[in-house]
């Protein structure tokens, strides 16, 4: 019943959905607890309290090699800047973002986000970067959620949002598919977007995405974006789940 009205709202628009939406009892989206203010994050303070930091900055790439991953300068490999770890209520909060059509959720989980200690002296990017969605899957969904995040981490830190990715392959749902497979299946799935090629070169780039996992995206992503002649490219993310 919700969802058709809010489907409803969303086809009017503007004024009348403002109204409907108010009228709307809102819930927290981790535990369903009814909320008795309007919060930024659909978040009871149990579940807010509840998220987990995922901590300083650190090498996903050796992350991934499972070597000690905070002590690495290697230029040819990654640091991830990651707010949480991915647990409720991040899952929750993920998934409302980028299945339930909660688009609008992206500025306040980017402020959370820049709240965390990986983010306390981050150096502001010469472009902003989502890994971006094949274009059958954005329009499917009707929006790209890292687009909307590096959108909202542009507008937050001043660093320009830079759509500097196409992703060439539509590669098959990730989350089916093993740790090494995943890495296959990603290879050559970015390459940069001719619009965004003189924004890229000589730049350091944040590469944003919302969930990182086996860092087999970011990865991808990364390399296309070396090949289009990014200095640097350090990786964002709303939460990372650490390999078992
Ligand atoms: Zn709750
Ligand atoms: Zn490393």
């Amino acid at each position: 019943m919700e969802r058709s009205v809010r489907a409803l709202a969303r086809i009017l628009g503007g004024g009348v959905r403002t109204l409907i939406e108010a009228a709307l009892p809102v819930a927290c989206a981790a535990c369903g607890a009814r909320l008795v203010a309007a919060e930024d994050l659909p978040l009871c303070a149990d579940c807010a309290a509840s998220a987990v930091e995922a901590g300083p900055a650190f090498c996903l790439s050796c992350a991934r090699e499972r070597r000690t991953p905070r002590a690495c300068a290697r230029r040819d490999h990654l640091a991830l800047r990651a707010g949480f770890t991915w647990n409720e209520p991040l899952r929750a909060l993920v998934h409302a973002f980028k299945f339930g059509g909660a688009v609008e959720l992206a500025a306040p989980l980017v402020d959370a986000v820049l709240d965390t200690a990986a983010f306390a002296g981050r150096p502001v990017p010469d472009a902003i970067v989502p890994a971006p969605l094949h274009r059958i899957r954005r329009r499917e969904r009707g929006y790209d959620q890292a687009e909307a995040l590096a959108r909202a981490f542009a507008t937050r830190t001043g660093g320009p949002l830079v759509r500097g990715l196409e992703r060439v392959r539509s590669t098959r749902q990730q989350a089916r598919l093993e740790a090494a497979a995943r890495a296959t299946n990603l290879a050559g799935a970015f390459r940069p977007a001719v619009a965004g090629a003189d924004a890229l070169a000589g730049r350091h780039v944040a590469l944003v995405d919302d969930v990182v996992t086996t860092g087999a995206t970011v990865h991808a992503a990364r390399d296309a974006l070396v090949a289009a002649g990014a200095q640097s490219v350090e990786a964002w993310c709303v939460a990372y789940e650490p390999l078992e």
